[in-house]
């Protein structure tokens, strides 16, 4: 079977960025399953995996404006060191969830800290980044009903 609109694809994947680092794998636990055609993985991933079928093995360089979009400078900000607890420690490089203007949440970024303000950057950690996959097709099957209702896929790798 290939992968299709409404065919469910399960897929072990390791990302690496352009200088060889490996950001995010699959390896060593559960494939990842998806409802192809739903938008749920990025577009130029779910392009890549049209027409492949169980067993198939590639790799594919992604652009980021088919991945997680450019980086854009408007989105960081300094914001007032009193915007955080005081009593927790804040450095660069750390990371949390905020809630995002357009609803839903965001990955915030620390950037610097000063004595005043903190320089924050609310792009996706993966925006602007190049992403090479490497996949390997595990399984493609037909959606049940429910999957197709909910848009994502049940069972080991699924949502529930
Ligand atoms: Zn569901």
């Amino acid at each position: 079977m290939q992968i299709a609109d409404g065919k469910v694809a399960l897929f072990h994947y390791t990302l690496t960025n352009d200088q060889g680092d490996i950001l995010d794998t699959s390896s060593g636990g559960d494939p990842l399953g998806y409802v192809h055609g739903t938008g749920t993985i990025i577009p130029g991933l779910e392009a890549a995996m049209t027409g492949k079928s169980t067993g198939d093995s590639f790799q594919v360089s992604i652009e980021p404006k088919d991945a997680y979009g450019q980086h854009n400078q408007a989105l960081v900000q300094r914001v007032p060191r009193q915007l955080f607890p005081l009593d927790e420690e804040i450095k660069q490089g750390m990371q949390f969830q905020a809630k995002a203007d357009a609803g839903g949440l965001q990955i915030v970024t620390i950037l610097e800290v000063g004595e005043a303000e903190v320089t924050i950057d609310g792009n996706h950690p993966l925006a602007g980044v190049r992403l090479n996959f490497d996949v390997e097709i595990t399984d493609v099957r037909d959606a049940t009903e429910e999957e197709t209702a909910h848009g994502h896929t049940h069972g080991p790798s699924g949502a529930h």
